[in-house]
């Protein structure tokens, strides 16, 4: 399937979201997170941590650009790309070197514009009524093969 779609009715919802995904995604993979400030992209990472197995703090990467996990199965990597005043940043901080053998999750991608790697899922955040709708997007048949086993 090409997408999924789920409508998350409050900051728990998007935890619990966000732990059931630990079971979709596996590295390496690239996923970028959009949506407004607010919409719940370092939210849903939080619970997708803990549903890896991670039991610390998650921090938001917006002012460190990357925050690291590296758990027995998998190593993570938070990056918020929203503070980079030009793309070239991306490339300037060394980041492609973290991509090859990690999940990666990246809020504001489009900011590193084509420095950053071509995405396996867009996830989609939006605010709706009191919550937000969260659409995942595969983008690579693979992907979509995953999401469809996912799913069921
Ligand atoms: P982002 O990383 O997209 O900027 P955050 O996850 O940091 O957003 O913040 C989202 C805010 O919205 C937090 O205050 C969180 O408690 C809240 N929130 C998260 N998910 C929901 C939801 N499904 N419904 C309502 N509020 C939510
Ligand atoms: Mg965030």
């Amino acid at each position: 399937i090409m997408s999924y779609t789920q409508f998350l009715a409050d900051e728990t919802a998007t935890i619990q979201f966000g732990r059931q995904c630990a079971a979709l995604f596996r590295a390496p993979a690239i996923v970028y997170l959009n949506g407004d400030l607010g919409a719940g992209k370092t939210t849903f990472t939080r619970g997708l941590l803990r549903g890896m197995g991670h039991t610390g703090t998650v921090k938001s990467p917006t002012y460190a650009i990357v925050e690291s996990y590296t758990l027995p199965e998998i190593t993570i990597n938070h990056f918020d790309l929203y503070r980079f005043s030009t793309a070239e940043e991306w490339e300037d901080a060394g980041l492609d070197d973290l991509t090859p053998n990690s999940l990666c999750l990246i809020e504001w991608a489009q900011q590193g514009s084509d420095y950053v790697p071509a995405p396996d899922y867009i996830i989609e955040f939006t605010h709706q009524d009191n919550g937000r709708q969260c659409i995942i997007h595969a983008q690579t048949p693979n992907a979509q093969k995953e999401l469809a086993q996912w799913q069921t």
